[in-house]
């Protein structure tokens, strides 16, 4: 984030649509006058997105396609480049001139950003020098945990790019996503993996995918919501969870856990900013209020508990590929 802006995120309640990033007006283009982009990628566990992204940060074409299709096999990686020769090959023709690759991970990448050491989820993603296998492009290439990303792009639509104090950025998914920037600055850790908010030992008896019995992430999560859910209502639809059940104990709990984790996070490094995001937190009647009301509970009085700085960001397809651009854009 080299951009200084400071800025104060609303309190409570504010969500932040996508919408308010630009996402066209690139410069005039024409056959001697190439627009400069980014190729930003968002690799997840159902869908790869791509991108080109221009130095402002606008998303100027985008494709996505299944990540079984574009990583599957023994070598993910060279079949990623492969696609991505074609897509480059459909799309910059005249108009675009490619000035660095950006690729978010849902991995362990480590502290120096050019190698995925581990992915759970997609075999053959591992130990592996990004830049080195996609050297065939001539451009710089950028690496990140995904997550980075993400709060890349909403410290831009917050206005919090080279923001002072703790920016803490929580994404409730399937795990729990955290990232964590520091006077403007992405915190990195001395292995790369700072922020692993899903791995807090919180005895929660349940064996996680680490490894561990009893991470933050196996009570605290989408995942834990579902296999909850069909415990108390076999069959039931997901996206009821807080409206039809909302009241109910075992939601509760799972609300309960996710303040807990938060709150850690909270009292430790007492953010300038706190934004919750993630598909999770978009579900119908999602109850921020007694989500808030916990938190306050578990945090140290008066402070942090009696401000609280939480904004909500309404997740986008693109944020993690543009996010990605802008991690590339911040050290072109
Ligand atoms: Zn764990």
């Amino acid at each position: 984030m080299s951009i200084t802006t400071t800025g104060t995120a609303s309190h409570a309640g504010t969500p932040i649509s996508s919408a308010s990033i630009a996402t066209a007006d690139s410069p005039v283009n024409s056959a001697t006058l190439k627009t400069p982009v980014v190729l930003g990628i968002d690799i997840g566990g159902t869908n790869l997105r791509v991108g080109l992204v221009d130095q402002l940060g606008a998303l100027v074409d985008s494709r996505r396609v299944s990540s079984q299709e574009a990583l599957s096999g023994a070598d993910p990686m060279g079949k990623l480049a492969d696609y991505l020769d074609r897509y480059l090959a459909e799309t910059l023709d005249d108009t675009y001139d490619l000035k660095a690759i950006a690729v978010g991970f849902p991995s362990v990448v480590d502290a120096s950003r050019t190698t995925v050491i581990q992915t759970t989820f997609i075999p053959g993603l591992n130990n592996v020098n990004v830049p080195d296998r996609l050297s065939r492009f001539g451009v710089p290439v950028f690496i990140d945990r995904d997550v980075n990303m993400i709060i890349r792009y909403d410290a831009k639509r917050l206005g919090l790019q080279g923001a002072r104090g703790v920016t803490f950025g929580c994404y409730v998914g399937t795990g729990i996503g955290c990232a964590l920037a520091v006077d403007g600055n992405i915190l990195v850790g001395l292995h790369g993996v700072a922020g692993e908010l899903g791995h807090i030992y919180e005895a929660t008896g349940i064996r996680c995918g680490c490894g561990l019995d009893g991470c933050s992430e196996t009570m605290a999560s989408g995942n834990a919501l579902v296999r909850e859910l069909e415990a108390h209502h076999p069959g039931a639809v997901i996206d009821d969870a807080f409206s039809e059940y909302g009241d109910e104990e075992f939601v509760d709990q799972w609300l309960e856990h996710l303040a807990w984790t938060f709150s850690t996070v909270i009292n430790l490094l007492d953010p300038t900013t706190i934004i919750i995001g993630g598909g999770v937190t978009q579900m119908k009647d999602f109850p921020k209020a007694r989500l808030e009301e916990k938190i306050k509970r578990m945090s140290r009085k008066p402070y942090p508990a009696e401000d609280l700085p939480i904004v909500y960001t309404i997740p986008g397809k693109y944020d993690g590929v543009i996010g990605a651009a802008l991690c590339a854009l911040e050290q072109l």
